[in-house]
């Protein structure tokens, strides 16, 4: 027998809590009527975990810097067009934030203070002390929540979309209740955050699965690069099950050193994150060993204490005391640089679905993101699709497509979310087969006109 399921429509539905779906929310007309969801508590979004900061071009002097880290740290695989927009967009965004009451660090003359991570050419990113995600987040939440046209409804999951013709026309969600929706609006966003729930060792929350990316498969919808997937070189090394805790980049940007079983230093630091994770990689096989060292020797106790409490705290808890001894440190999945193919207002290849954030894949980030340039990315391209939405002509959900629901297909989420997790699983195989040869061809080809 079919199950009940709930009809509730709406102007918008975002799926997803993070920055992206927040910032859309904040940058959609205040005459419609929103729906967030998010799978699990608002606060458990990997937007609250981002320690380093965030980029934004300083001076005009530094834009072909800029542009061109972008694109080194990518393997120059980025779209231009999409580093050029997020570049140009990125100081009004820091500007909207301090606005919305994001508090960064300023210098003694009250302006704001620049770090830098790995692959910078120079200190270009704003900051609040190691909790630079949870101090945007937070205040992008308080905003949200005074506005009257929002609902936020947690620990509930998207299950599907309602699709036909290749036109989105709203999801089926199930709430922790098991009660089932079918929500209907002119314009669904997803901002469903990454993929490192699929790993065993990542530094993002468990319940990001990529689930966005099976319902795309399953209804046809364009995906991206879905192998390009980034592992943070540091994460503190444990052997106990679970999401792995970040040592920031910006810990290496202000001096920090990688050292080997011998406490010899192996690598430049400073080097794109693929590159550094590749040569822990190396270093911890040679040695035979789970983890290498990583020592804030050279950075002053003052900057550790002020710059990284929350490090600094966190590793106390496990035992380190940072300010006198290196810590043990493993590379893990951090950030999903492929995703949902996105057009540059966030448009997906479905009609009316739009996409955003870590979940989608307009090219800015190429085969390797710089550090520090997904919030901001999240911000302005879930800021492009909030704007992109036009209301003045919408389609309402043909009820045969709501008539059709078949419940049965969505009475078991474990059993249905454990195929999605098979499904993901498969397409970033035969995507790593796909750029295997798309790589070979390319080295043939350049090897064939030498
Ligand atoms: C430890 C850590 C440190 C980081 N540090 C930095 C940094 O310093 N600078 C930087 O720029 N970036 C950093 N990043 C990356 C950055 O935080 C993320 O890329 C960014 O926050 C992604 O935002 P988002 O809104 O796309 O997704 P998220 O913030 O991850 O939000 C995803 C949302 O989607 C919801 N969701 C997922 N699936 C479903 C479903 N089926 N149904 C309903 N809801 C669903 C989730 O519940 C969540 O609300 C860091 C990431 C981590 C993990």
């Amino acid at each position: 027998m079919n199950k009940q399921i709930n009809r509730v429509n709406t102007d918008v539905i975002i799926v997803g809590t993070g920055v992206a779906g927040l910032y859309a929310a904040l940058s959609l007309p205040a005459d419609k009527n929103i729906l967030m969801i998010t799978k699990s508590k608002i606060e458990e979004s990997d937007s609250f975990l981002a320690q380093g900061g965030i980029c934004m071009l300083k001076s005009d002097d530094d834009y072909d810097s800029y542009f061109e880290d972008t694109m080194r740290a990518g393997h120059y695989e980025n779209n231009p067009e999409a580093v050029e927009i997020m570049i140009k967009s990125s100081r009004d965004t820091i500007d909207s934030l301090i606005g919305y009451g994001v508090d960064f660090r300023r210098d003694n003359e009250g302006n704001l203070a620049f770090t830098r991570e790995g692959a910078h050419s120079t200190p270009r990113i704003v900051f609040h002390e190691d909790i630079t995600g949870k101090e945007i987040s937070s205040k992008l939440l308080a905003r949200v929540r005074e506005l009257p046209n929002v609902t936020i409804w947690e620990n509930t999951a998207m299950l599907d979309i309602l699709a036909t013709d290749n036109t989105c026309y709203g999801i089926i969600a199930v709430s922790s209740s098991d009660s089932l929706y079918a929500i209907t609006a002119p314009y669904t966003l997803w901002a469903c955050g990454g993929i490192g729930g699929l790993y065993t060792h990542s530094t993002n929350f468990r319940h990001l699965t990529g689930d966005a990316l099976a319902v795309a498969l399953n209804h046809n919808i364009e995906i991206e690069h879905a192998d390009y997937v980034q592992i943070h070189p540091t994460t503190l090394y444990s052997d106990k099950p679970g999401r792995r805790f970040l040592i920031s980049e910006s810990v290496r940007g202000e001096g920090a050193v990688l050292l080997n079983g011998k406490g010899e230093r192996f690598v430049d630091e400073l080097l794109p994150r693929d590159i550094v994770a590749a040569a822990i990689f190396k270093e911890m096989e040679k040695e035979g060993s789970s983890h290498v060292w990583l020592s804030m020797s050279p950075i002053d106790e003052s900057v550790i204490k002020s710059h990284f409490p929350n490090i600094y705290e966190h590793c106390l808890e496990e035992g380190f005391d940072v300010t006198k001894e290196p810590i043990p440190v493993v590379p893990a999945q951090h950030y999903f640089m492929g995703g949902v193919k996105v057009d540059m207002n966030s448009q997906t290849s479905m009609n009316n679905l739009y996409a955003a954030g870590e979940t989608s894949c307009n090219g800015v980030h190429g085969a390797n993101r710089l550090a520090s340039n997904s919030l901001l990315e999240s911000l302005i391209f879930a800021k492009r699709a909030a704007k992109c939405m036009d209301f003045s002509n919408v389609t309402e959900c043909p009820d045969s497509l709501l008539d059709g629901i078949n419940t049965e297909y969505y009475d078991n989420k474990n059993a249905l979310f454990s195929r999605y997790r098979s499904q993901v699983l498969s397409e970033i195989e035969r995507a790593k087969k796909e750029t295997e040869i798309r790589r070979k061809t390319v080295m043939c080809r350049t090897g064939a006109q030498k």
